[in-house]
């Protein structure tokens, strides 16, 4: 990782359960081994929509001024179900890479988050900066597309799909896997393009085989690539890639049970086959 601005060191303050109440520590070892592990920034979990960390696996308490009158079921009615969190395997093998190669093996989520949106994903030109959460995810994904292309492919040995590996973390792929950026450079790249639409595109290539990719576009007066250019021309070879036939935008909850209709919806085509 190439780090500009200097290695930042966090100090983190926790409160420790069941001492009298305002007693901190910046020591994790002061807390029990369970809390220890679940404070880690590798340890992850699957929920039903999002993979996370501690605290964000728990709904967040509304207080009670910020409640609509009239809605307090939607806040107070809902327990926490943990039933419905499974360990995050893949995602927990990918942090503690990018974990390790950042000399952090032991860093708490609560650490790499105050690191705050600084980090640019190191193989792909058009990332903007997210979090370091949003790090692992995008490797994550990436990763997983990845491999479910070489499973499609396996299957299917006829079929011609060009799917290039470019989120690697094996040893032998020694390209940086992100840049540290100040909080002036990240400012400043998001600032370019904010002023612009950013639709979120689908991948064709990737919708035609079962894989579901997507990435922004990106139009404008600056030097930041399209991330959805870039995936067609470096995992796909699409040198020039063409809209409505590469890619098109990305719709909710869009059915794909029929991989055979691979056209290019027209409007009421595509309401049809939102699901409500
Ligand atoms: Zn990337
Ligand atoms: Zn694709």
């Amino acid at each position: 990782m190439s780090v500009h601005g200097g290695n930042p060191s966090i100090k983190v303050t926790f409160w420790i359960p069941g001492y009298p109440s305002g007693t901190t520590t910046t020591n994790l070892a002061d807390l029990s081994p369970n809390l220890q592990f679940l404070l880690r920034a590798d340890t992850i979990f699957k929920g039903e929509s999002s993979n996370s960390n501690y605290p964000n696996i728990v709904p967040p308490l509304v207080p009670f001024n910020r409640m609509m009158p009239g809605a307090e079921e939607l806040y107070l009615g809902v327990r926490w179900d943990r039933g419905k969190l499974k360990r995050d395997d893949e995602s927990m093998a990918i942090s503690k890479e990018l974990l390790a190669r950042v000399g952090k093996p032991d860093a708490t989520s609560a650490e790499m988050r105050a690191l705050r949106g600084n980090f640019q994903c190191g193989r792909c030109t058009s990332a903007l900066p997210v979090s370091w959460d949003r790090l692992v995810h995008h490797f994550g994904r990436e990763e997983a597309q990845w491999k479910l292309s070489q499973l499609i492919k396996e299957a299917d040995p006829e079929l011609h799909l060009v799917y290039n590996r470019t989120h690697s973390l094996d040893p032998e792929n020694n390209q940086p896997f992100a840049h540290f950026l100040t909080p002036e450079e990240s400012a400043d790249r998001m600032l370019q393009v904010s002023t612009y639409d950013m639709p979120l595109m689908r991948c064709l290539g990737c919708v035609d085989v079962g894989i579901d990719s997507q990435y922004l576009d990106l139009h404008g007066d600056f030097d930041i690539d399209s991330p959805i250019l870039e995936h067609l021309r470096e995992v796909h070879n699409v040198s020039s890639p063409i809209p409505g036939f590469h890619y098109r935008e990305w719709e909710w909850d869009v059915t794909d049970s029929d991989p055979s209709d691979g056209d290019v919806d027209d409007e009421s085509d595509s309401e049809d086959e939102i699901e409500m």
